[in-house]
């Protein structure tokens, strides 16, 4: 054990669970790569999706946070804030939501925790409906809503959740069915919840469930879903923490895949957009976003470092249609790994869209989760120079890639070459 571990063990909490059995010491990176203390150099197919949304070390992102530093670093709740505006004015406008507000916060967490008291405020009740495997966060009200068991360590609650059937589809009792009948047993199952309910104020929803292993339902499902609430008055949340800003490849956002009844009420967005600083947010209607009665700041929301880097990052991903590339080389990723998914044994699915893409194991000749084997597998990727991740709820044996999104076809190549190796190594 390192003595940088040692240190982290004796004054972290247990609870702060770290990968590997030698856990990295990340000191630079440089486009898709890091570099650990050793000065090894890894390719990093997972950061993508934590922190980076674009490219380590991006000139512009550092050239514009090391300016604005240099100038002012103060409150945007108190005082007004150019950079704040500029990129509330931008988001809002690529939201897709008609009239939209947006709040800054410095976390998808307290992104969500705002949502959720939007909508309870709004709706006048504490009731939400969440989807079974999912992950929203580590607040109290955040956990509240997390269905996934692994991410949510306290049975108390502020708010009254129901789980709902949808979020994962392949397995349990719907694997079978078609699209359309999934949608459809889905939908029967929230309208007979709800004949059992009152006054629910809102469906939190992540699009595509990252924490729980990048599962996707079909599409419009949540379009399905919007017909019902709007019936009901129920308010969704789209949680575009892991899906937002072009990831998916053919989306923007990922609720434009379940478009047909229209945008959510609520989005909410963090992560990589600040291209590791941090930056979350809620987008909501107007009359949603306003329907509070009393102030609510926030000192670090907002701030203008932390939005410079925000409009830079933003900037360099639409000039250089990062979404594209996503779909493009997220695309050749997912063919290349489900031909080698094919030929192991281990390999249950590969799923994805753009570069969110899941390869979920199980032990060979049976459908069992095989946990121990994404942890072996995560070790010997690193071991050959690829950083990857690991969730789902069946016991976290989904390995999750999620590179930047300007990941070149060399890299997704080599980078599909170093996980076939570390497959094979745990065969
Ligand atoms: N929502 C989703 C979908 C997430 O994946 C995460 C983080 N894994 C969060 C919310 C919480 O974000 P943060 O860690 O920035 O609080």
């Amino acid at each position: 054990m390192t003595d940088l571990h040692k240190r982290h063990r004796a004054v972290l909490p247990e609870w702060l669970a770290l990968y590997y059995d030698e856990p990295i010491e990340l000191t630079h990176g440089e486009g898709r790569h890091v570099w650990d203390a050793s000065g090894r150099k890894y390719l990093d197919f997972f950061g993508g999706i934590l922190t980076t949304m674009t490219a380590h070390a991006l000139p512009e992102v550092t050239r514009a946070v090391s300016e604005q530093a240099a100038r002012i670093i103060h409150s945007s709740t108190l005082y007004l804030d150019r950079p704040m505006v500029e990129l509330a004015e931008r988001v809002a406008q690529l939201s897709g939501i008609p009239d939209a507000r947006v709040f800054f916060t410095t976390s998808g967490t307290e992104a969500n925790d705002a949502a959720l008291l939007l909508a309870t405020t709004y709706n006048r009740s504490n009731q939400i409906l969440a989807m079974r495997n999912s992950y929203h966060g580590r607040s109290f009200s955040a956990v509240s809503v997390t269905g996934n068991r692994g991410w949510s360590p306290t049975s108390l609650s502020p708010l009254q959740t129901l789980y709902v059937h949808g979020g994962v589809r392949s397995r349990g009792p719907y694997a079978e069915l078609s699209d359309a009948e999934f949608i459809a047993a889905c939908v029967a199952d929230l309208e007979d919840m709800l004949g059992q309910t009152r006054g629910v104020a809102a469906l939190i929803a992540e699009p595509i469930q990252g924490v729980g292993g990048f599962t996707s339902p079909p599409d419009g499902l949540y379009a399905a879903f919007r017909e019902v609430l709007q019936r009901h008055g129920i308010l969704w949340i789209a949680d575009e923490v892991q899906t937002g800003w072009g990831r998916t490849g053919e989306h923007f956002w990922g609720w434009q895949a379940h478009a047909g009844n229209g945008p959510p009420d609520v989005l909410t967005f963090a992560k990589g957009i600040g291209n590791g600083m941090a930056i979350g947010g809620v987008v909501a209607r107007a009359d949603v976003m306003n329907c509070l009665d009393a102030n609510s700041i926030s000192t670090f929301g907002g701030s203008p470092v932390t939005m410079a880097a925000g409009l830079a990052n933003l900037n360099h991903l639409l000039e250089h249609d990062l979404q594209g590339n996503a779909r493009r080389v997220g695309g050749l990723l997912l063919e290349r790994l489900r031909a080698i998914g094919a030929s192991v044994g281990c390999v249950r699915e590969v799923r994805g869209r753009g570069l969110m893409i899941g390869v979920e194991l199980v032990r060979p000749g049976t459908d069992e989760a095989d946990p121990e084997r994404a942890g072996a597998v995560l070790e010997a990727a690193r071991a050959h120079g690829l950083l990857i991740g690991k969730g789902g709820g069946h016991n976290t044996s989904v390995l999750r890639i999620a590179p930047p999104l300007s990941l070149t076809v060399a890299e997704a190549e080599q980078g599909a070459a170093l996980l076939e190796r570390a497959l094979r190594d745990v065969e």
